[in-house]
């Protein structure tokens, strides 16, 4: 793992909630430490594999310079996410930006605000049983890779699974897919809400037949449950038609809870 660390970049903006922040402007002060993605331990002397930091600065100075935010959050925020969305490479970013000279009527040497962002690894479990469901699962797989802050970077096969409950229906098509994201869990449930919707999801009978499902299967090593998002999915180690798919393209990820690989879990259900 290779850091790389910008500090204090000088750029002149104008950003601030006041009126004289946006036409006068002031001196910002921006730092930046980014995480490479590489797993080797070199990079051979060659630029090519790692990442120059004179683009990032280059990249941090364009964006400060060319908007006029009001909060230095705002700026932290966009020159992060610009960072991780424009470097394929970057795995995490902090920045930091301060402001030496903001106009406060106290003896104070500077504020400064930090964020940190980084691509997240999540396991989707993608579900269909009515209409044309090998199309619901396709489209459900193009509306993620669309969205800019989303890749989508494995897909298992598609599995013809039977319906689990005592209600009567077809059978499902089942898949895993990976993604890389830089929303948080809540946001990435309501991008996957929204592709519900548009597929038509109705939620009428609980484990009924279903047009489109998307569950959050795994969320880095994330876990969590607060009444509307539990995280592992509270039901993958019961369902074959969820760990079949994900042993395809994960087999040795750790499910943290109980500390073992999705391939041991899937022996378990199956013995
Ligand atoms: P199911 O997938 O169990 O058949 P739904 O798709 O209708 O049921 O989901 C019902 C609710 O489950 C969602 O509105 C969501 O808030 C909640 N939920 C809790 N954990 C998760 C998760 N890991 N992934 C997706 N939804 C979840
Ligand atoms: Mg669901």
């Amino acid at each position: 793992m290779y850091r790389i660390n910008i500090d204090n970049l000088e750029v002149y903006a104008y950003h601030g909630v006041l009126k004289e922040e946006k036409t006068l402007g002031q001196k910002f002060l921006i730092s930046a430490e980014v995480i490479l993605n590489n797993s080797s331990t070199s990079y051979d002397d060659n630029i090519e594999k790692s990442v120059n930091y004179v683009d990032i600065c280059k990249l941090i100075d364009k964006v400060t310079v060319e908007n006029k935010f009001n909060l230095i959050e705002t700026l932290a925020e966009t020159l992060a996410e610009r960072i991780l969305l424009e470097y394929y490479k970057i795995k995490s970013v902090k920045v930091k930006v301060s402001k030496p000279s903001a106009p406060i009527p106290l003896p104070l040497d500077r504020v400064s605000v930090q964020v940190e962002r980084s691509w997240h690894t999540v396991y989707v479990s993608i579900g269909s049983n009515m209409g044309d469901k090998q199309q619901y699962l396709n489209g459900a797989i193009k509306s993620i890779a669309e969205n800019p802050l989303c890749r989508v970077i494995a897909i298992s096969d598609f599995i013809s699974t039977k319906p689990v409950g005592t209600v009567p229906q077809d059978d499902f098509l089942n898949a895993c897919i990976c993604v890389q994201t830089l929303y948080s869990p809540h946001e990435f449930l309501d991008l996957l809400h929204n592709i519900e919707n548009k597929a038509g999801r109705k939620r009428t009978i609980k484990w009924g037949p279903r047009t489109l499902d998307l569950d959050i299967i795994l969320f880095d090593d994330l876990i969590l449950s607060d009444g509307i998002l539990t995280i592992p999915h509270s039901e993958m180690s019961n369902r074959l038609f969820v760990l079949e798919p994900l042993v395809q393209i994960a087999p040795y990820v750790i499910h943290p809870v109980y500390k073992c690989t999705a391939l041991e879990l899937y022996y378990r259900l199956k013995r």
